[in-house]
Parts: structure tokens; C-alpha cells; sequence
């Protein structure tokens, strides 16, 4: 395993990204929409990792109603995992609620599945399944 990515609230990519881009000296390696989720993404790599910006495609999505409560700020945490559907029932197993119950299209067409935040000591958790090579 090891930590994909880092998913960060923002109101406009493009206004957030001068931080991560100008000052910090990262790169946009990919921008996506994913309207499954509302959201747009742009993926900026740090070494192995990733910052994702999601801004959100209205305020009426998951991440637009995220922003209006809690402002700005750190959305979750993404770990890479194999075999994701073995991940979830395991969780499952040990009580964990999953949000939907099965795994998803995230971005990079990736399989994807959150586990609830109450899980998690209020951090929301991204699993996104190690794409096979
Ligand atoms: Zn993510």
C-alpha cells in the first residue's frame, strides 16, 4: 500500500493551484471532470504521491455542500490498494461503513470506494484499487 493521494477542497482550481504551482514549484500533470462525483480534479504528483484539488462542479455535489460547511481545506485521504473488492468486504467484516457499498469509477477511470468518516476518526478514506500491470 502506500498513500495515492491527498484530496484537498478548493473553491477554483485555478485560483488554488498558484499556491501549489507558483510558490510551491508542483506541476498539474492531470485535469479531469468526474461528474459521477461533481467534481473537477486536477492531480499535481508529489514523488510517488498526489495532491488532488477538487473543485466542485456546483454547490449542490458532495464536495460543493463539504465547502459550505466546513470551508476549504483537507477532503481525504486516498491509499492504493490491490484487490479492491476483497479491501471492502474485509472492511465491511470489521464493521466499517462503506458509502455505497461497492466500488466506483473515479478519476483515472480507476476503481474507487470511501469508507465513512465515522470510521476513520472523522477523516474521509479513499481506496483506489492498484491498476494491474
Ligand atoms: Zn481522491
Amino acid at each position: 500500500m502506500k498513500i495515492d493521494h491527498l484530496g484537498i477542497a478548493v473553491r477554483s482550481i485555478e485560483d488554488s493551484s498558484k499556491f501549489y504551482l507558483d510558490a510551491f514549484g508542483l506541476e498539474i500533470a492531470e485535469t479531469e471532470t468526474i461528474e459521477d462525483q461533481g467534481v473537477h480534479v486536477a492531480l499535481l504528483p508529489v514523488g510517488e504521491s498526489r495532491i488532488e484539488l477538487l473543485e466542485p462542479i456546483s454547490d449542490d455535489t458532495t464536495v460543493g455542500r463539504f465547502i459550505r460547511k466546513r470551508g476549504e481545506g483537507l477532503h481525504h485521504i486516498c491509499y492504493e490498494v490491490e484487490d479492491l473488492q476483497s479491501k471492502i468486504d474485509r472492511f465491511k467484516a470489521h464493521g466499517v461503513r462503506v458509502l455505497d457499498g461497492y466500488p466506483r469509477r473515479g478519476a483515472e477511470g480507476k476503481l474507487v470506494a470511501f469508507l465513512h468518516p465515522a470510521s476513520a476518526s472523522g477523516v474521509l478514506v479513499e481506496l483506489v484499487e492498484k491498476a494491474r500491470t
